[in-house]
């Protein structure tokens, strides 16, 4: 079973990959938590490096490097895991890339699909878009410290993120949009709810 979450910043998708990982944990399940950018050392190597306040990479650097995080991360983790057996949850794939480079950073989206097809060559069961007003997640994040260089960009790049987040959400049936606004716990019960009625056994 391979579950990810989706969202913009301060949207509460760590809190709620951990709580979940829990759950199913306890219900006998072995549960791998992973998530992107990063979960390899040369994908946490990228992710240093993009996330950098003062580096300057373009729209297609980032397409290239989420993706050869990704590539690894794929690879390396989350197929050998589910070829074990286990559950994977991924905090952020695919579709990170397709909001943030692709609606944010206005990547050329047949580019950016053609690169997803080589790369996501195995798409998640079940995927949470978490939602949450552009200004309420921003000032959450702000509460974690320094903003990294993508929180950095304006309202404008983060409204777009969010519009291509909600896009894929009505679009793609494994996706479910899971409101984030509320507190944890009322998260939590979304999530639960969803995955019950998606994964009944
Ligand atoms: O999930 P987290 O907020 O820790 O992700 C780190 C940063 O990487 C975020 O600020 C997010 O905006 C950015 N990111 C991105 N494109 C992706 C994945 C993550 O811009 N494909
Ligand atoms: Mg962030």
């Amino acid at each position: 079973l391979f579950i990810t979450f989706e969202g913009p910043e301060g949207a509460g998708k760590t809190t709620q990959v951990t709580r979940l990982a829990e759950r199913l944990g306890g219900l006998g399940h072995d549960v791998v938590v992973t998530r992107e950018p990063g979960g390899t050392k040369g994908g946490e190597a990228i992710r240093t490096a993009l996330l950098d306040p003062q580096a300057d990479w373009s729209p297609l650097a980032e397409l290239l490097m989420m993706n050869a995080a990704r590539d690894v991360h794929l690879r390396e983790v989350v197929l050998p895991a589910l070829a074990a057996g286990k559950t994977v949850i991924s905090d952020r794939f695919c579709d990170s890339t397709r909001a943030y480079q692709g609606g944010g950073g206005g990547m050329d989206q047949d580019f950016l699909m053609q690169v997803e097809k080589a790369v996501c060559t195995r798409m998640p069961d079940l995927t949470f878009i978490f939602d949450l007003p552009v200004a309420a997640g921003l000032s959450r994040a702000d509460g974690r410290g320094a903003r990294d260089r993508f929180e950095q960009k304006g309202d404008a790049y983060h409204e777009a993120v969010r519009a291509a987040f909600q896009k894929i959400a009505d679009q793609e049936t494994r996706a479910e949009q899971i409101f984030a606004g509320g507190d944890i716990e009322d998260v939590e019960k979304a999530v639960w709810a969803v995955l019950e009625e998606r994964l009944p056994d």
